[in-house]
């Protein structure tokens, strides 16, 4: 980095005296120290988000607006910057930070287009018709407190902060230990482009402890991240009676119809699976395929899975990089060993590739994992893809369900007939013939999950009102007055029964 250094990014910080040390999992070596705030600092910087608010909430939409289509403009001026920083820190291919970085860049200008029409008051049919009008206002909550994971640091920033801030809200946000300057980086852009300094300061430190202190004190909570922490953050925001979104982990099975053609629904599979080296919520986890097309779908994935290029590079040359540290490693070959401890056998990778560096990991094709496994129900969160076979299609549609998440799935094949099978899934998003792109890369539809992956939606208009109180705004006109007393009833029950018989 340049002219915006690793310094100046971390000074937007509170100091400390706590740090840890943010490393690149590509080589394990550290980047800088990263300061750790005490839960005091953190609602210090609450307490001053709230006072930059009040103006915030005041200034017309379509300014907010007009900062949103700024910040568009800087993020596609420094994609190569946003890539380099996604990389150092997470270690992910280049392909896999441009996508990345292209979905952040698409979400400034999507809530910089519909804010105004979101969130202008609208009219609402009266309930009293000729004697009142009524309004539907959407008023910001205050602060907004948003806690991302280190997966995806600049898309998950952008997907919740843009939309809480254009709402009117101000923004307090834990970033990652692992991936903070990705964040920092992007919210240095936000700055630039005019959104006031004040309304979105980012804190680091201890999950527990800056994660309590936010909770304990914003007025919603946009939480990404694993499930058993989603949990904990639902309990807290309970008790305090404010909103929260829970957007968590899981368990994202691929049902190949038998209309499928096995090379095709071999690729796509791969693509769904190995994004990020896997460390992706919404990754294809498990694959159903029919019995008779069992054989030649495993040796067609394997022969792809082995031809993929593993490794660092900041172009595009390589396919995959490497996990995101010591802690993702451990998980991932516990699965495995796991798996394979209790009946599954390794088609393809199954190893670490120590001489690439520290955390890199083959991807992994698995099959007949017993359901006793981890992985048979757990999310790996790794480059690993599960392949089983089914005899009908209910039994595939059952064993896709068959597990506490509900967050993503797939079915490949037959568009009409996927289109039938989607509707059997229990999941937030199903995507035809593709993994997740096609779902995830749409700002319209609503991303999220059911059961143990999350509560509430992000993307489309409900992405900006989850951010938002609605108010509504009931009008006497005066013309003919409202009845007062029980005699103005009795005159006017018969014109009032009348009219409800009409509007019926
Ligand atoms: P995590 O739950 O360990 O951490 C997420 C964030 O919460 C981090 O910033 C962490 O410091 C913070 N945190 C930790 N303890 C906390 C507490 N008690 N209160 C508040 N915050 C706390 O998750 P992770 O390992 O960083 O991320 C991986 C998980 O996130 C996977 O399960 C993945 O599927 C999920 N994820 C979900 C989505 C989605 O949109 N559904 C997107 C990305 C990742």
């Amino acid at each position: 980095m340049s002219e915006t250094s690793i310094g100046s990014l971390v000074a937007h910080l509170p100091a400390s005296d706590q740090t840890v040390p943010a490393l690149n999992p590509a080589t394990g070596k550290k980047i800088f120290d990263l300061p750790q705030l005490s839960a005091a600092q953190v609602r210090d910087a609450i307490t001053d988000a709230r006072i930059a608010q009040h103006d915030w909430a005041h200034t017309p939409v379509t300014e907010r607006a007009s900062l949103l289509k700024e910040l568009h403009k800087l993020l596609i001026a420094d994609e190569t910057k946003l890539m380099d920083l996604l990389q150092l820190e997470t270690a992910k291919s280049r392909a896999h930070a441009f996508e990345e970085t292209v979905g952040a860049i698409a979400s400034a200008s999507y809530y910089a287009k519909i804010a105004t029409k979101a969130l202008t008051r609208k009219p609402t049919k009266a309930g009293i018709p000729f004697l009142t009008k009524t309004y539907v206002d959407h008023a910001p909550l205050g602060v907004v407190g948003v806690i991302t994971p280190w997966n995806y640091p600049l898309a998950l920033t952008m997907l919740d902060v843009l939309p809480a801030l254009v709402a009117g809200n101000a923004v307090v946000q834990k970033a990652d230990n692992q991936t903070a300057l990705t964040v920092l980086f992007a919210r240095h852009l936000a700055v630039e482009a005019g959104i006031p300094a004040e309304l979105w300061t980012v804190v680091t430190g201890d999950g527990e402890i800056v994660g309590n202190a936010i909770t304990d004190n914003v007025d919603y909570v946009a939480f990404t991240g694993s499930t058993a922490t989603g949990r904990k953050v639902a309990a807290r925001a309970a008790e305090r009676l404010i909103g929260c979104s829970l957007e968590l982990g899981g368990k994202n099975p691929m049902i190949v119809l038998e209309s499928a053609n096995v090379k095709r629904a071999a690729e796509i599979a791969i693509a769904g699976a190995f994004g990020s080296a896997g460390q992706l919520c919404v990754s294809i986890e498990r694959v159903f395929v029919p019995n008779r097309m069992k054989q030649e779908f495993l040796e067609e994935i394997a022969k792809r899975t082995n031809s993929l290029k593993v490794g660092r590079s900041s172009d595009f040359s390589m396919d995959i990089g490497s996990l995101g540290g010591y802690n993702q490693l451990q998980r991932v070959m516990g699965y495995v060993d796991d798996a394979v401890a209790t009946g599954a056998t390794v088609v393809a990778g199954g190893k670490q590739l120590t001489e690439l560096g520290p955390y890199f990991y083959a991807p992994t094709v698995v099959t007949n994992v017993n359901p006793n496994a981890r992985m048979y129900a757990q999310e790996v969160f790794g480059p690993v893809i599960d392949v089983e076979g089914y005899e009908d299609l209910d039994a595939a549609i059952t064993m896709a369900n068959d597990t506490d998440y509900g967050l993503n799935a797939s079915v490949v094949g037959n568009e009409r007939e996927a289109l039938r099978v989607a509707e059997k899934l229990n999941a937030g998003s199903v995507n035809i013939n593709e993994g997740f792109r096609a779902s995830f890369a749409s700002m319209e539809s609503p991303m999220g999950g059911t059961k143990a992956s999350g509560q509430g939606r992000r993307n489309g208009i409900g992405g900006i009102l989850r951010f938002t109180e609605a108010k509504s705004i009931g009008i006497a006109h005066g013309l003919i007055k409202i009845p007062t007393r029980a005699k103005h009833y009795e005159k006017m029950a018969p014109l009032m029964r009348l009219m409800v018989k009409l509007l019926k």
